[in-house]
């Protein structure tokens, strides 16, 4: 099994609110993964408990990633990195990569952990694995070792955090927690790199947490993603052989995901309002908001749901614009 760095507060709780209900449709457990720790918070510090501890257990000096500008897994991974002495390369995509970024949100918190930050351009970001290995093989040179973290953190290993997170679920649900101990119907979560929902799919089945797992694409397609999944889990099982051999139950979504990646329709900036105004819960315009949003319009709701609520509040923050529509 791999070796796993406790870098997370965890177990993250299990909540709803009545109105949240009203708002969706369905009954709705929350599994606040948006807590699950300070700055570095979000469904990535899960993923690298497993991708970090593999990284110190091969001798690296230094971690390379990549996001877009306003990643949170590129701001996860910086900090982390910080945290265990390790240096950080990110390669970020920004449409003007030559032009200043605004020091906001994740790349302000990117800037404070000393990363070492590179923009590149979208064509550029097509071979993001050429370009960081390359990086690799500069550090390699200067007597250092690079760790390369793939996109999201979405490989193999990175998604046994996420197996990991239905077996914490599953041990709440034993003691009365989040409705349990009865399994949910569904799992929900927002589909952006894959990894995420491919080990709920085979973590939520491992540990009787539900039979199915929605994940609501914020971007590409289900033929993509499924694809996708089915990589990963192959990988995922290489690490892992009591997972299940296959992916079913994993049901992919790509009609909530707006007008592109990383844009919201009106709609959805809405309801993402409606629900902080009466819950108090903030979902963020990228993945979060779009895919409760998606269980909220789908036309068959699970019953009992277990919504991952990934986080995201950093980027949101690094967006403000995003958001000045729904306030005039
Ligand atoms: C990365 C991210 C996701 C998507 O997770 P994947 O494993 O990349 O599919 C969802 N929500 C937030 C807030 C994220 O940062």
């Amino acid at each position: 099994m791999a070796r796993r760095l406790a870098l997370g507060h965890l177990p993250t709780p299990l909540w709803r609110h009545d109105a949240l209900d009203d708002l969706v449709g369905t009954r709705v457990w929350v599994k606040r993964d948006d807590c699950t720790a300070g700055a570095e918070s979000g469904n990535k510090v899960r993923k690298l408990e497993y991708l970090l501890a593999d990284a110190l257990d091969v001798g690296a000096t230094r971690v390379i990633t990549c996001g877009a500008v306003q990643s949170n897994h590129a701001r996860a991974t910086a900090l982390l990195a910080a945290r265990l002495g390790l240096g950080c390369d990110l390669f970020l995509r920004a449409k003007e990569p030559a032009a200043p970024q605004p020091l906001i949100g994740n790349l302000l918190l990117d800037r404070l952990a000393g990363a070492r930050v590179t923009f590149i351009d979208h064509a550029a970001y097509r071979s993001r694995a050429d370009i960081m290995q390359a990086r690799a093989a500069e550090i390699g040179r200067d007597g250092g070792r690079a760790y390369v973290i793939p996109e999201g953190g979405s490989n193999g290993l990175g998604a046994l955090g996420y197996v990991e997170a239905m077996r914490e679920v599953r041990a709440q649900l034993d003691v009365g927690l989040g409705g349990g101990p009865e399994p949910y119907d569904a799992v929900v979560i927002a589909c952006g790199s894959g990894g995420s929902a491919t080990g709920i799919a085979l973590g939520a089945r491992l540990h009787r947490v539900a039979t199915r797992t929605l994940a609501m694409a914020v971007c590409d397609d289900r033929a993509y993603f499924a694809a996708v999944a089915e990589r990963i889990a192959t990988e995922a099982r290489a690490h892992d052989a009591t997972l299940p051999a296959n992916l079913e139950g994993l049901e992919i979504h790509d009609e909530h995901k707006g007008p592109a990646y990383g844009v919201a329709s009106q709609e959805q900036l809405a309801f993402i309002a409606e629900v902080a105004r009466r819950t108090g819960l903030v979902l963020d315009p990228v993945y979060s908001g779009k895919a409760l949003f998606g269980l909220a319009r789908s036309g068959d709701r699970p019953r009992r749901t277990l919504f991952i609520h990934t986080g995201g509040l950093p980027g949101l923050l690094g967006a403000p614009d995003a958001l000045a529509a729904l306030f005039g």
